[in-house]
Order: structure tokens, then C-alpha cells, then sequence
């Protein structure tokens, strides 16, 4: 293992953040227990004092395929996967289009699209060493409770790369702001949109400093340059707080907050 420099406000998909030390673990490292597990941060919001963090390294950014086994490492990004899915003639990874990140952040979130789901196609994951059944991990609409640091993901793989589907899901995202974010910042309430929600309570567009809620998808925290955490975590706070006077309902962040 080592260190390595990460400045967030580059690395970060919402390009908020500063530069951290972050260990970096190699293939046979042990894994610390404490230290907090990071993948490609499209996902995250980091503050500039997170818990300490780690971060798999290259070791773990691979893609084997044996007769129908497919084998990934958790530090490879997804859209490699979709590559190698496209080339291999291979069905089921279609979704992961217009998903950035690493294979370990998309199972550690259970990452998707409409009824599409990382762990619909799952078969196992390593976690800590130990194969782990996907049966044998509660998971949920984004969430998945794998409680260690996943660094390969098995797949039993059928041929059928559906390029009708590709173009459909592509399509769908059409609607994404193309401005820096981490993707949606809440989940869906049961029955509803966090999108709505924060359009009902006149966010949409609310800015503040460099940071807003996105006029194309209000769910998007956007970052329109020299946005910083605090700013940020500002317009969450705000958006829980107006939700949940007008409609009590207490929305749940889909960002991590670190
Ligand atoms: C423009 C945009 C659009 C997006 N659209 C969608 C969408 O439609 N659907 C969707 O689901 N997501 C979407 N996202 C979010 C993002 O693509 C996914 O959450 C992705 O899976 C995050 O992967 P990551 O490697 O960046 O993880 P990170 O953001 O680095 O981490 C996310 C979480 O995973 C955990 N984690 C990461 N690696 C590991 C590991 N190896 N072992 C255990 N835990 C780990 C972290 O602790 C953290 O809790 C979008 C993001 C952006 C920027």
C-alpha cells in the first residue's frame, strides 16, 4: 500500500473538494478497518477534514472472461465493462452506459437504471477476501449492505449485447445537466420524485455561491464552478428542510457525505 495525493476538486465528478492523502491498497495489502472506502467519487461530496480514506488501486481494475464467468475488479470503471460486454457479445450490462465510476462504487450503491440494477445481474462479490453470494447480502434500491471493501465482482454471463437497449438508456439520460455533479443528490421517496419535490418547493435553480440546484434536472446539485462543500451541503440542507415542512417527507441523500 501507499499514499497518494488526491485533489478532489479535479477527481470528484462534482469537483468540489481539496487535496487529501488517500491509501491506496495493492493486491495482498490487509485491508484496514479504519479507514473509509472510496471508488471513482461520482458519488461523493468530501469535505475538506473526511474520515481517513482508501482507494483501490490498478491492481484491482481487470475483466476475465471464462466460457460464462466474467470476473471484474472493483477499481475498474464501468464504462470498460461496457466495452468488453459490447466486444463479447455479452447481454445484461447495457444499464451501466452513462453510469460513471468504479465496479466496487456501482455495487456498493447498488447502482442503476429505471428497473435496471447492478445487483440483478450479480452473482458475487469479494468483500474482505471472502466470497460473499449476492443472495447472502441485503440489498435494496440504492443501497447494498456489503460492510467491508469489495475488490472483485462475479458474473454469470449470457450472449446478447442489445444495442436497441443501449440507445434507448442513452437516450433517457439525454435530460442530465452536462455541468459537474455527483448524479442525483436524494433518492426517490416511495411514490414519488425527489425532483418534483424540490421543484414544488421552488428550488429549481436556487443557487448558492458556485453551487445549485440544476434548472435542467432539479435533483442535480450542479456545480457551476468554485463551488465549495459548505455551499453545497447548504442547498441539501435547505431542500430536506423546505421538503419536509411543505410535505413531511424527511428525503434520504443518495450523495455520500463525506
Ligand atoms: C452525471 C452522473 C449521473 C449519474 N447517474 C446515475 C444513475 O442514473 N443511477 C445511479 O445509480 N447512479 C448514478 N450516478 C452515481 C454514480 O454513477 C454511481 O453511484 C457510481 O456507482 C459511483 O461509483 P464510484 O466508483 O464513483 O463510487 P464513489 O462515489 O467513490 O463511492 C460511492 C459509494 O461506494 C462505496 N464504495 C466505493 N468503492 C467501494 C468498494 N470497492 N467496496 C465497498 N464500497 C465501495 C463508497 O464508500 C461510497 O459509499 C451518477 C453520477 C453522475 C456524476
Amino acid at each position: 500500500m501507499y499514499f497518494k495525493t488526491v485533489d478532489f476538486s479535479k477527481f470528484s465528478s462534482i469537483k468540489v473538494g481539496v487535496p487529501i492523502e488517500v491509501l491506496m491498497l495493492e493486491r495482498g495489502d490487509d485491508i484496514p478497518t479504519d479507514r473509509v472506502i472510496i471508488g471513482h467519487a461520482n458519488n461523493l461530496l468530501v469535505s475538506s477534514s473526511p474520515s481517513p480514506l482508501m482507494m483501490l488501486s490498478k491492481d484491482f481494475s481487470f475483466i476475465e472472461l471464462d466460457e460464462d464467468i466474467l470476473t471484474v475488479g472493483c477499481a475498474t470503471p464501468t464504462g470498460r465493462v461496457l466495452s468488453f460486454a459490447k466486444k463479447n457479445n455479452l447481454s445484461g450490462f447495457e444499464f451501466i452506459s452513462k453510469l460513471p465510476g468504479s465496479m466496487g462504487g456501482m455495487v456498493a450503491m447498488n447502482a442503476g437504471v429505471k428497473n435496471y440494477e447492478i445487483f440483478n445481474i450479480l452473482d458475487a462479490v469479494k468483500i474482505d477476501g471472502q466470497w460473499k453470494r449476492k443472495d447472502d447480502i441485503r440489498y435494496d434500491y440504492r443501497f447494498a449492505n456489503l460492510n467491508g471493501v469489495a475488490t472483485e465482482l462475479r458474473f454469470k454471463v449470457k450472449r446478447g449485447f442489445s444495442q436497441i437497449l443501449l440507445d434507448e438508456l442513452i437516450l433517457l439520460r439525454s435530460n442530465q445537466p452536462k455541468t459537474p455533479s455527483a448524479g442525483s443528490a436524494f433518492k426517490n421517496p416511495e411514490g414519488d420524485y425527489a425532483g418534483r419535490l424540490i421543484e414544488a418547493v421552488g428550488l429549481k435553480g436556487f443557487s448558492k455561491g458556485g453551487m445549485q440546484w440544476s434548472e435542467v434536472h432539479a435533483n442535480f446539485l450542479v456545480n457551476n464552478g468554485k463551488g465549495t462543500f459548505e455551499e453545497a451541503k447548504y442547498l441539501i440542507e435547505l431542500a430536506k428542510d423546505k421538503i419536509f415542512k411543505e410535505f413531511t417527507i424527511l428525503l434520504e441523500e443518495e450523495i455520500e457525505i463525506l
